[in-house]
């Protein structure tokens, strides 16, 4: 089996304390040889600052970055705008997505759809950007039905896409399901599964329910029952996650995208135990 390629998300830190636990995460994660550290981007460009910087910084130390962008809410002068900065800045990758805006702005500017954006940045930039685009393997929660979720994922693979990560998911089938799907519309891109580590049970409760994923209900009973136990909760969520990683990866997922959530331990467990590192 050829060596899966690692990559792991981030999100750009708020204080200067965040930025310093963000290099000592980061130097931990560098051990895991990974192709990029991805930045995310808050809809409507409220993080579009703190994105950047962390991005050249990270490139700076010598790996590859690749920011989130998202363009709900944004004009097309604005993303021009942005995509001249990366390039600028040596930016090979872009993670492009539609974005959510937030509860009570009410402009949803000049692009509608992620597919919009992926066509743009070709338009603007050709090839000089290898663009990543979202997949959703239990459906993005505002999809009329799995098949029209299907054909917007089939649209932005028409605009350019290179490359997928799914939002995170513990259901192996839908994984599966989902690549089956997608080949059968004659899409060939690389699907990477997005992987979320689990560190407490009720904050993914809480954020699952919010970007339908779905925490089985298996898993979720033995949650519930060991309670306030935070070290019985880490173990049994290693254990899950490490064995879906092994599934994915045995039944050919290209490589695994981690949500680190800005944290070192849990991503690198999960590696050494799939001999990754
Ligand atoms: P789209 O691909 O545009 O799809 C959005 C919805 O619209 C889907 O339901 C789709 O079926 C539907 N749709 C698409 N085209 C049409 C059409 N023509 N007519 C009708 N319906 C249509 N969010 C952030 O704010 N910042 C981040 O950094 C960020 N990073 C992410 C990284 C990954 C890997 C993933 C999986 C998600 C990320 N998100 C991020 C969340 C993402 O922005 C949301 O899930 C958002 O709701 C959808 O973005 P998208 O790019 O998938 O949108």
């Amino acid at each position: 089996m050829q060596k899966p390629e690692l990559s792991i998300e981030f999100f750009p830190p708020q204080t200067s304390e965040g930025d310093d636990k963000l290099r000592a995460t980061r130097g931990k994660l560098a051990r895991l040889n990974p192709a990029f550290f991805s930045v995310t981007y808050g809809a409507g460009g409220s993080t579009r600052e703190r994105t950047f910087a962390t991005v050249k910084e990270i490139a700076a130390d010598g790996f590859e970055a690749a920011p989130h962008l998202s363009c709900v809410g944004s004009t097309r002068a604005s993303i021009r705008e942005i995509l001249g900065e990366y390039a600028a800045a040596g930016i090979k990758r872009i993670v492009a997505l539609r974005g959510d805006l937030p509860s009570g702005v009410g402009d949803a500017g000049e692009f509608r759809y992620a597919n919009e954006l992926v066509e743009f940045i070709r338009s603007e930039s050709g090839d000089r950007f290898r663009i990543e685009v979202a997949a959703y393997p239990e459906w993005h929660p505002q999809a009329k039905t799995p098949r029209d979720d299907l054909l917007a994922f089939k649209r932005k693979a028409d605009a350019g896409a290179d490359s997928a990560i799914t939002q995170y998911f513990y259901n192996f089938d839908a994984y599966l399901h989902f690549v089956d799907e997608v080949r059968a519309m004659g899409v060939d891109l690389p699907i990477v599964p997005g992987i979320m580590p689990i560190a407490s049970f009720s904050k993914l409760a809480r954020f699952s329910d919010a970007c339908g994923a779905e925490i089985p209900r298996w898993m979720r009973k033995k949650f519930e029952a060991f309670g306030d136990d935070a070290e019985s909760i880490r173990a049994f969520g290693l254990d899950v996650v490490t064995e879906l990683c092994e599934r994915l990866l045995a039944a050919g997922a290209p490589g695994l995208h981690f949500y680190s959530m800005n944290q070192a331990g849990l991503t690198t467990a999960i590696c050494e135990r799939l001999k990754l590192v």
